[in-house]
C-alpha cells in the first residue's frame, strides 16, 4: 500500500515538475512553430507577387490592387515575426546587439561579438516619476 502511495506520489511530482519546466518549451515551440507558418507565408506571398508582376508584364495589364494587398500582407507577417522573436528574447533574457544583431544576456554593457555598446537598461520607473 505504501509502496503503491509512493509510486503515485513520486509520479504526481515527475509530472508537476515537467509540467512547470514544460511551459516554456511549449511556448516556444509554439513561437517556433507561428513564425515558420508565417515564413512559408511570405514564400506563398513573394510566388504570388512574382507571378503577378510577371502577367501584368506579359498581359500589359497592371493588377496594383492585389499587388499592393500581398506587399501589405508580408509586411505584416514580417512585423508578426519581429514581434515574436522580441517575445522569445524577453522570455530568454537576452537582447539582440543593435550593431551585429548576436544575442547577447540583457545584463551585458557590450556586445560579446562586435563590442558594440548595448543600448541603456530601462528604467522606466526611475526616469517617468512625475516631479512633485
Ligand atoms: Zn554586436
Amino acid at each position: 500500500m505504501s509502496f503503491l502511495d509512493d509510486v503515485v506520489n513520486t509520479g504526481k511530482n515527475v509530472v508537476s515538475t515537467a509540467g512547470t519546466k514544460g511551459k516554456d518549451a511549449v511556448n516556444f515551440s509554439k513561437f517556433k512553430l507561428r513564425v515558420s507558418q508565417l515564413r512559408s507565408d511570405i514564400k506563398v506571398k513573394y510566388a504570388k507577387l512574382g507571378e503577378i508582376a510577371y502577367g501584368a508584364v506579359k498581359s500589359g495589364e497592371k493588377n496594383d490592387e492585389e499587388f499592393d494587398k500581398l506587399v501589405a500582407e508580408i509586411d505584416a507577417a514580417y512585423a508578426e515575426i519581429t514581434d515574436i522573436q522580441k517575445q522569445v528574447d524577453e522570455l530568454r533574457n537576452v537582447v539582440a546587439c543593435p550593431s551585429c544583431g548576436a544575442k547577447t544576456s540583457k545584463e551585458n554593457f557590450y556586445c560579446p561579438k562586435c563590442g558594440t555598446k548595448l543600448p541603456e537598461k530601462e528604467k522606466p520607473a526611475e526616469e517617468e516619476k512625475p516631479e512633485e
